[in-house]
């Protein structure tokens, strides 16, 4: 049988999957879409989710998203960053259930256990992705998996020879969808494989996060490039003023981050977040591929620049050729009457 693996994170908060889980599985059936189009073939889409969990929340949207088969296996050692046992756990189930294409979300803990699961399976593994596609190569159907290259600067496809074929995608990079009913196979497994030792956490420091910067689920982004640059830098508060009494969220571009002007949480691109906003407008941003890559998801992208050729036009819906400085001041005086 043809399979697509989607490795699902667990959101501990809604004890349901994390979001970019529905949007890889949704990916995967669109794939296998593509797949019967392409040579009649037709794939079998199962969601995995490994943790120290009983049950979870919501298990009709995913196979609403396309899961065929949702495999939960609950392991009472999978502790916080003990991807050992995670890996393990995975691995366990996976020998007996194997897989044409394997993909994991591009988040902080599956960047460190994908590879420590794909060199296991002796296979290669396309990191960080923006696009998936399958493509016909001498009558095989092969993954191909495009990711920035080059220091970003260019986009790269790359077709891995092994199976199973493994992507790890961008939380955001892709939408979850409703594309078929509710039903499919569920079912559980406890595990009880434990640490190695070889992995010990000695001690857990937390972040202070800033819970009001919303870039992922923002409704609205307004988003400050360096065009906005000053001696002063009053254009990105004013932006910021702006954002405050409208309850939209502020971001910004990497250059605006380089410059010491906003903090790197702000940051939206390759090496921030992603944004799929209903409305982003960009105030004095170029619109680099690295910005871009992570903005073109939002539905309608407005752009203030005073370069009539600035390369953000060719993506947005809107375009406004002129001082951003001056429509700031403007909205400002508007929304302060
Ligand atoms: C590996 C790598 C990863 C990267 N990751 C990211 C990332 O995650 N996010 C990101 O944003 N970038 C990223 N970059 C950087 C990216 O290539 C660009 O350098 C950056 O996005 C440029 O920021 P900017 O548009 O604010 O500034 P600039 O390139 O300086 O552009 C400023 C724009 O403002 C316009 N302008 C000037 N004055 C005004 C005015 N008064 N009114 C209106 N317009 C005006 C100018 O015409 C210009 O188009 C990355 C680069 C690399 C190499």
């Amino acid at each position: 049988m043809n399979k697509i693996t989607v490795f699902c994170e667990l959101n501990k908060e809604k004890n349901a999957l994390s979001s970019c889980s529905y949007e890889l599985i949704t990916k995967a059936y669109e794939l296998s879409k593509q797949a019967q189009e392409l040579n009649n073939t037709e794939f079998f889409i199962e969601a995995i989710c490994c943790d120290n969990v009983e049950n979870i929340e919501n298990k009709e949207k995913i196979f609403s998203s396309g899961a065929n088969k949702f495999v939960l296996i609950e392991n009472k050692n999978i502790e916080n960053h003990n991807f050992d046992v995670l890996k393990d756990t995975f691995l366990n189930y996976y020998k007996d259930n194997k897989s044409d294409v394997i993909l994991f979300p591009a988040t902080a803990p599956m960047r460190h256990c994908a590879p420590c699961i794909t060199v296991n399976l002796d296979c290669g593994l396309v990191a960080d992705c923006i696009d998936l596609n399958f493509i016909l190569k001498d009558e095989n159907l092969m993954l191909s998996a495009t990711r920035p290259t080059f220091g970003s600067e260019l986009m790269a496809t790359i077709i891995s020879k092994k199976l199973p074929q493994c992507a790890t995608i961008r939380p955001g990079i892709f939408k979850n969808k409703t594309v078929k009913d509710e039903n499919g196979e569920f079912i559980k497994i406890q595990s009880e494989i434990e640490n190695n030792k070889k992995i010990k956490l000695i001690s857990n420091i937390l972040q202070n996060n800033n819970d009001e910067i919303n870039i992922e689920g923002a409704e609205i982004i307004l988003c400050a490039g360096y065009g906005l640059n000053s001696a002063n830098r009053e254009y990105f508060k004013k932006l910021e003023k702006i954002a405050q009494i409208t309850k939209t969220q502020i971001g910004c571009t990497r250059k605006v981050v380089d410059f010491g002007i906003m903090d790197s949480k702000y940051q939206i691109g390759l090496t921030g977040s992603n944004t799929k906003a209903q409305l982003y407008i960009g105030f004095g941003v170029a619109g680099a591929i690295q910005h871009m890559c992570s903005v073109k998801n939002s539905k309608k992208i407005v752009a203030i620049n005073t370069d009539a050729d600035a390369e953000i036009f060719n993506y947005c819906d809107y375009k406004i050729v002129g001082d951003a400085k001056k429509i700031i001041d403007e909205i400002l005086t508007q929304i302060e009457q």
